[in-house]
């Protein structure tokens, strides 16, 4: 996984929409970049959509950003998901940009 700044983090995602896919059905354990892997379900918060992939916050410190990319095979079957990077938001700044991140995004 790439661990970038939140500038360079939100450059590599590339286009983003607000979450609108039905996540439901993808349920594996994913890797953080705050070091630790976490279950993902429907607490854990999404804050960007992308072509298979979302940008979701650490559920243990919403500091922490990761993009995953959402691994299937024929398309419909689940294979889990795949970190591409991560950042940590450094000041108050960066932290406000990822919390109102979704509500920007149409
Ligand atoms: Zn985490």
């Amino acid at each position: 996984m790439k661990v970038l700044s939140v500038n360079a983090f939100m450059r590599d995602f590339g286009n983003a929409i607000r979450p609108q896919m039905n996540m439901s059905i993808y349920r594996d354990n994913f890797k953080c970049v705050c070091g630790q892997s976490h279950w993902f379900d429907e607490s854990i918060e999404l804050l960007a959509e992308g072509s298979m992939k979302v940008m979701v916050k650490c559920p243990n410190d919403p500091r922490y950003v990761t993009s995953l990319k959402i691994k299937t095979f024929m398309i419909f079957k689940f294979k889990g998901f795949e970190s591409l990077a991560g950042a940590c938001a450094q000041n108050s700044d960066e932290q406000e940009m990822l919390d109102v991140l979704k509500f920007a995004l149409r």
